[in-house]
């Protein structure tokens, strides 16, 4: 190499040097690691860089490099992050609020007043929802709001007399009236934005901290934007800023700081009382830097809410990716009355299949379920993905079942509510545990069908839950042969229903009650010989010949289960009744077919 040349090379590898310094003294990098809480805040950061009101300008004011976020210092120093904060709260969730959720009925009620005659129906109507109204702004979360909207903002403030003179008015017209003058408050975007901070603070933000500084008493009527500022971007900015080394060490990164908060305000793990009392008796063992706990109180932000839970993507090797999978989920909550749980793990078995198909390993599903204190987390994995697609295409076997021919399985379950003494449990929401924990499908079937024996509710729907079983425990090689067994076995039981039971008797379950529930009681125990004994009563009592499937049931224990379970399902098939009498019973089935 000519010197001239090796000149030019080492030059350019100054400059590449001196740039690469250059960035690291001017960008604060947050880099996603193991611990799902930190990842979750680093993908709060990424949607406040990007809310609509960020002006932050990918490349320069924050660079995303595979697993990492660069944020300019510049950025962090200049930009009021609080008031960041309160903005992309409100864009991302504010839709999903009871606040928003009430202020749109204005259109329903404006729709009523303009009509020329109302009935007394329509005239309820009008009063109920402005009731609503009423009582919604009277809350005391709400009442602290008005007089940050008075001390903090330019706008016109709510004036809680009025509001109780709404909620007392009998005089629909002269109620209507009010309600429009309070209403043209409520259009104010500064009122917007505080009322729906305030409603989120109590459903939403409540799920991961309450104890942060404007959740205490003497700060609720505080401004919002300016008590997040001080509690976390001060300090971020004081460590930016500050030449000296630190003496403190921080638990989470390890890097040397000036300044430590305890991070017990974010609930971490399921003892969260314990860690509080500890937090409040000035004991916290666990000390962030301030780059660790403005990330933590960016984890609401990171979360997306799926009705009444919360659900992170957990993607540690790639911010694109985990926002990628994070999107999937904004705007998802359309409040359909579908399982909680197919709202979160919907998105694997239809537009997130192909990327944990094609290339990401395993996938942690995080779910912060409102009235439990703990995270919950599953791992999705490629065979499961796998599953989740035979599943909807039910692609197993040769008999084909008529119902699951229209729908996916899991799509067929997800509507499915099953009446108990205590409620109702949803039976994707079941399958779906077993699923995930990788247990057997078995447990769902046998609660589910003895249910059934006690209530006298339809089984139909088990099949599907059978042929999960044998999809996601069935194994490779025996997925198809299982079904088929247990779908032949399922047609001999059909049959039998109508020889055993005579036409004339109008409850054929009632008929077979006794000998389905010793069957089931035999399949429960694993007791083989104690099933095919009460099969040879049946048949031998009508001098019908057995089927020859029952012998097969000898060869593994999989194969009794697979048969044994597939008959008395057969057993109690019940052909879909339009002219069934029993409402709840027709309710049921018409969800299904
Ligand atoms: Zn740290």
């Amino acid at each position: 190499m000519e010197a001239e040349e090796i000149m030019h090379l080492e030059c350019l590898k100054l400059s590449v040097e001196r740039r690469i310094k250059l960035l690291d003294d001017n960008y604060v990098e947050f880099k996603l690691n193991g611990s799902f809480l930190k990842n979750a805040g680093i993908m709060g950061l990424l949607r406040m860089l990007e809310c609509n009101e960020s002006e932050a300008i990918i490349g320069t004011d924050y660079i995303i490099e595979d697993r990492t976020i660069k944020v300019s210092k510049d950025y962090i120093l200049k930009q009021n992050l609080g008031y960041l904060y309160v903005k992309s709260l409100v864009q991302y969730y504010g839709q999903n609020t009871k606040f928003m959720n009430l202020y749109n009925k204005k259109g329903m009620v404006d729709s009523y007043m303009l009509k020329d005659e109302r009935t007394d129906d329509e005239m309820k109507i009008i009063a109920d929802s402005i009731n609503e109204m009423g009582d919604m702004l009277l809350k005391n979360s709400f009442v602290s709001g008005y007089e940050i909207i008075d001390k903090y903002t330019n706008a016109t403030t709510l004036n809680v007399n009025r509001i109780k003179e709404m909620k007392k008015e009998k005089d629909v017209s002269e109620k209507y009236k009010i309600y429009c003058e309070i209403y043209e408050l409520l259009e104010q975007k500064e009122v917007q934005d505080i009322l729906i901070i305030k409603d989120l603070m109590y459903t939403k933000l409540n799920m991961f901290y309450d104890s942060i500084s404007f959740f205490q008493p003497s700060n609720l009527k505080s401004d919002i934007v300016e008590c997040y500022n001080k509690e976390f971007v001060i300090p971020l900015r004081d460590e930016i800023e500050n030449t000296k080394e630190g003496k403190k060490r921080c638990i989470e990164c390890r890097r040397t700081t000036n300044n430590v908060k305890a991070i017990s305000f974010i609930n971490q793990t399921d003892d969260v009382n314990r860690k509080k009392s500890h937090y409040w008796n000035q004991k916290a063992d666990a000390l962030a830097c301030p780059y660790c706990s403005f990330l933590y109180s960016l984890v609401p932000l990171g979360f997306c809410f799926t009705g009444a839970n919360a659900v992170f993507i957990n993607i540690n090797t790639d911010v694109e990716r985990m926002k990628e999978m994070m999107n999937k989920y904004l705007l998802k909550d359309d409040g359909e009355r579908i399982s909680e749980k197919s709202k979160i793990y919907r998105v694997f078995t239809s537009e997130a299949a192909d990327m944990v198909e094609k290339g990401l390993a395993n996938i942690q599903v995080v779910v912060k379920m409102k009235e439990h204190n703990d995270y919950d987390i599953k791992v999705i994995s490629k065979d499961i993905v796998e599953g989740f697609r035979i599943a909807q295409t039910n692609a197993i076997g040769k008999n084909q079942n008529r119902d699951t021919d229209k729908k996916g399985i899991l799509t067929m379950l997800e509507k499915i509510n099953v009446k108990t003494d205590n409620g109702y449990i949803n039976v994707y929401d079941m399958a779906m545990e077993c699923i995930l924990n990788r247990r057997s499908l078995y447990y769902v079937f046998d609660s589910m069908y003895m249910l059934a024996l006690k209530n006298g509710s339809r089984v139909n729907y088990l099949k599907n839950v059978l042929d999960l079983q044998y999809i996601f425990r069935g194994g490779k090689n025996r997925m198809s042969d299982l079904k088929e067994m247990s779908d032949k076995a399922y047609n001999c039981g059909i049959y039998a229903r109508t020889r055993l039971t005579d036409t004339k008797i109008a409850d054929k379950d009632n008929a077979l009650r006794g000998v389905v529930y010793r069957l089931e009681n035999s399949l429960t125990i694993g007791d083989v010989d104690q099933y095919l004994d009460a099969i040879i009563r049946i048949y031998s009592s009508k001098g019908m010949p057995i089927p020859g499937i029952f012998k097969e049931m000898m060869e593994s224990e999989e194969s009794f289960n697979a048969i044994g379970r597939g008959y008395i399902l057969g057993l109690m098939y019940e052909k879909y009744d339009p002219s069934e009498k029993n409402e709840e019973r027709k309710q049921e089935e018409k969800i299904y077919e």
